[in-house]
């Protein structure tokens, strides 16, 4: 069974402070107008959650962190558990992002292991996997992936919810955005790993496409199959252009 409502999640990163609240309430007056058909979330950065949550209570938007730690509890200075996470509003959070993966060295045994984390806290996680510009170019994007997916996606999650997000490092915040037909390649593949891996479950798990979504280019990447929605950074920072993805996926 595919999953037909979309899924949309705002990836706010190092952004916002309290101020910023002001775009989140906005656009959950917009949805409240009409119920969106798509699925809403928000990933603020951590120190927005609590205020986020509240400020949202009772409204279609979901919250998620952008990351945890691989531990429940401990010596860890300046990280996040997943149950603080929970602990602060979120139902959701994001693991493996490429800019951690790049910038914090985590290997795809450490985003497992977030995974794993998540999964007990109660969150959801959204995995995200995908290749660099190099690796587009040398024709291993389809490979890297593939093996990428199956060392993130803990063998225990069959039966578990959460997402994959494909993102493409070189289409992060450039603008750029892959063919729909290279989008649909690389969902397809995901597809079939997370079968290889889980199963009959594999088909339900969403997998949300990311990189330089936009109110221009979501509706005909929504379309294309095995895309289940859409993980969205910059253009999730302001109401109006958010709602228009949101809108697109409707
Ligand atoms: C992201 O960082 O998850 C992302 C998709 O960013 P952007 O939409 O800005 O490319």
């Amino acid at each position: 069974m595919k999953q037909s409502v979309k899924m949309i999640v705002g990836n706010w990163k190092m952004n916002g402070l309290s101020a910023d609240l002001v775009e989140a309430t906005a656009l959950a007056d917009s949805l409240s107008g009409s119920a969106p058909a798509a699925r809403v979330a928000l990933c603020p950065a951590a120190t927005l959650i609590a205020r986020m949550a509240w400020a949202l209570n009772g409204r279609p938007i979901e919250i998620g962190g952008q990351d945890c730690h691989t531990a429940a509890a401990g010596a860890h200075t300046g990280s996040i558990s997943a149950a603080m996470l929970k602990d602060a509003g979120a139902g959701l959070v994001i693991v493996g992002h490429s800019e951690r993966r790049q910038a914090c060295g985590e290997t795809d045994a450490i985003v497992a292991a977030k995974f794993e984390a998540a999964v007990a806290a109660g969150l959801e996680p959204i995995v995200c996997v995908g290749e660099t510009l190099a690796e587009r170019e040398t024709g291993q994007a389809v490979a890297l992936v593939t093996v990428q997916v199956a060392a993130s996606v803990p063998a225990t999650a069959a039966g578990q919810a959460f997402a994959v997000a494909y993102e493409p490092v070189w289409a992060i915040g450039t603008g750029l955005t892959p063919t729909l037909e290279q989008i649909a390649e690389v969902h397809a593949a995901i597809r079939a790993a997370l079968v290889a891996r889980l199963g009959d479950g594999g088909h339900r798990v969403p997998i949300l496409y990311g990189g330089s979504v936009n109110p221009g280019n979501a509706a005909e990447i929504l379309r294309v199959a095995e895309v289940g929605g859409a993980l969205v950074g910059g253009a999730s920072l302001k109401a109006d252009s958010f709602l228009a993805i949101i809108r697109a996926a409707e």
